[in-house]
């Protein structure tokens, strides 16, 4: 079937929701384009692993292309999504305009700090490659300070990878207790008058 005769399904996000759906999805009249920031996709379960060093990043992201490599189907580009037009059926990405049929929308989430953006400093968000990669050169960091340093409290002090902060106190009462991002965040510093 000509090109232009198939729907067009157009997939934002290459995470599970987005893969699964394309690995899943198939049809004679359908051509699927699968839109992603990245040009892997990421096991973000592993990703603590990552960044404790446990892990390298290769083991833990794979190439979208390759997992769909035997789709000929579906169409993988890198790029950021902007917006969408729904009325128009239109998705803005950073250098073209895609026209769809049918749009899948898996863009996952982003790190909540519950109304207290200056939280970040402390609690660094842990959802991508990157995010890992820079805790893990912290806290590796850290250790190698604290082999030089000669003051044994400054030593303690950089070797401290789990520091108590009361910061349910600082939650609202209905919020859920935890966040990921906030207990491995917080290992890496809380104020120290907290
Ligand atoms: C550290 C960590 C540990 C976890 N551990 C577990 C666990 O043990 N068990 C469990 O069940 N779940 C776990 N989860 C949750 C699980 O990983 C998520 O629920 C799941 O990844 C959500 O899938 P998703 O497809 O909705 O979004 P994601 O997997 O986040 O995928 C979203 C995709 O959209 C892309 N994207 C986002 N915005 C844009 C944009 N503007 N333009 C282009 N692309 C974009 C991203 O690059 C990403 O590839 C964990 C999550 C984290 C962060």
């Amino acid at each position: 079937m000509a090109e232009s005769k198939l729907s067009h399904i157009v997939v934002l996000g290459a995470g599970f929701g987005g893969l699964t759906f394309c690995e899943h999805f198939r049809h004679p009249s359908a051509r699927v384009t699968l839109v992603d920031r990245t040009n892997h996709h990421l096991f973000q379960p592993l990703l603590y692993q990552v960044a404790s060093a446990g892990l390298s990043a290769p083991e833990v992201a794979q190439p979208i292309r390759s997992i769909l490599s035997d789709r000929p189907d579906v169409t993988v580009l890198m790029a950021q999504v902007t917006g969408c037009d729904l009325a128009k059926r239109q998705v803005f990405l950073d250098h073209e305009i895609l026209s769809y049929d049918y749009l899948v929308l898996a863009l996952g989430g982003c790190t909540s700090y519950f109304g207290h953006p200056e939280w970040e400093q402390f609690a660094p968000g842990l959802k991508t490659l990157d995010d890992a990669l820079r805790i893990r050169s912290r806290v590796l960091l850290a250790f190698e300070r604290a082999e030089t340093a000669s003051d044994p409290s400054e030593q303690e002090e950089l070797m401290a990878v789990r520091r108590e902060w009361n910061w349910r106190a600082h939650l609202p009462s209905w919020r859920a207790p935890c966040s990921s991002a906030i207990s491995v965040g917080l290992t890496l510093g809380a104020p120290a008058s907290s």
